[in-house]
């Protein structure tokens, strides 16, 4: 009888969470109302650097994002002027949970809920509506961090986590990995190869066409590089130079299949 019970329970919640994740998928991408988004900046680092250039962050910092986004869905041709809306929210003072680099399938469903958890706390902190997606911005110090962790972007929670450096100079850098982390959420999947970190071709490619193929000089959005030669690639420095290309479109419901 009570193990019963208990499998019910369990499915219930198994239930409840694929169709919230369902739901979330179809509503974040059926593109017939503007979509919200929240930026959320984190001082990492805790100290001057970080704290002086959360204090001086404006929505103008941030603006290129929307843009970007919003341009490139007007090159689909989508039908709403304003698909998506990027807001700057006020910076939340808990950091994100962690996820262990060899979490099972476990820890990182309790990692995943701790997340979802940690995301409302954040949002009802700031006293503002609550955005459909929230990225959550670590800001570090690049006089201590040469390198920082992998940003990821989940679909499950509509939640993104992004390692950012905290000078004026990379702010537009920045900006480029935020509306990568942001397109994960809506579905989208890497396009280069995870040993080299090369753009994979055609898909991250961002003129596949061009003939000679290299250099390239735009980037592929979910590529996050582009190809100088066979062997080289670079990071772009602004969202001027990055593309939606049409894996990702399609991935994200731009297109439809
Ligand atoms: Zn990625």
């Amino acid at each position: 009888m009570w193990r019963s019970i208990r499998i019910l329970i369990l499915l219930l919640i198994l239930g409840v969470a694929a169709y919230s994740n369902w739901y979330d998928r179809l509503s974040t991408t059926d593109w017939d109302e503007m979509l919200y988004i929240g930026v959320f900046p984190i001082d990492d680092a805790g100290n001057e650097v970080t704290r002086d250039y959360i204090a001086r962050l404006s929505p103008e910092r941030i603006a290129d994002i929307e843009q970007f986004l919003n341009r490139e869905a007007r090159r689909y041709g989508l039908a709403i002027s304003r698909p998506v809306r990027v807001d700057l929210y006020p910076p939340v003072a808990e950091k994100p949970p962690e996820r262990a680099s060899d979490a099972g399938l476990f820890q990182n469903m309790a990692w995943s809920l701790r997340m979802r958890m940690y995301a409302r706390r954040a949002v009802r902190a700031s006293g503002k509506p609550p955005p459909q997606i929230r990225i959550f911005v670590r800001y570090h110090d690049p006089t201590f961090t040469e390198s920082v962790p992998h940003s990821v972007g989940m679909q499950k929670g509509l939640v993104g986590v992004v390692h950012a450096f905290a000078d004026r100079s990379m702010t537009r850098t920045n900006n480029v990995v935020i509306a990568h982390e942001i397109l994960h959420t809506l579905g989208a999947s890497d396009k280069y190869d995870p040993a080299s970190l090369a753009p994979l071709y055609p898909i991250g490619y961002a003129e596949p066409d061009l003939d000679p193929l290299h250099p390239q000089s735009l980037t592929e959005v979910m590529a996050g590089r582009y190809a100088i030669d066979t062997h080289t690639s670079r990071i772009p420095e602004t969202l001027d130079e990055v593309r939606v290309g049409p894996a990702t479109a399609l991935e994200i419901r731009w297109v439809k299949p």
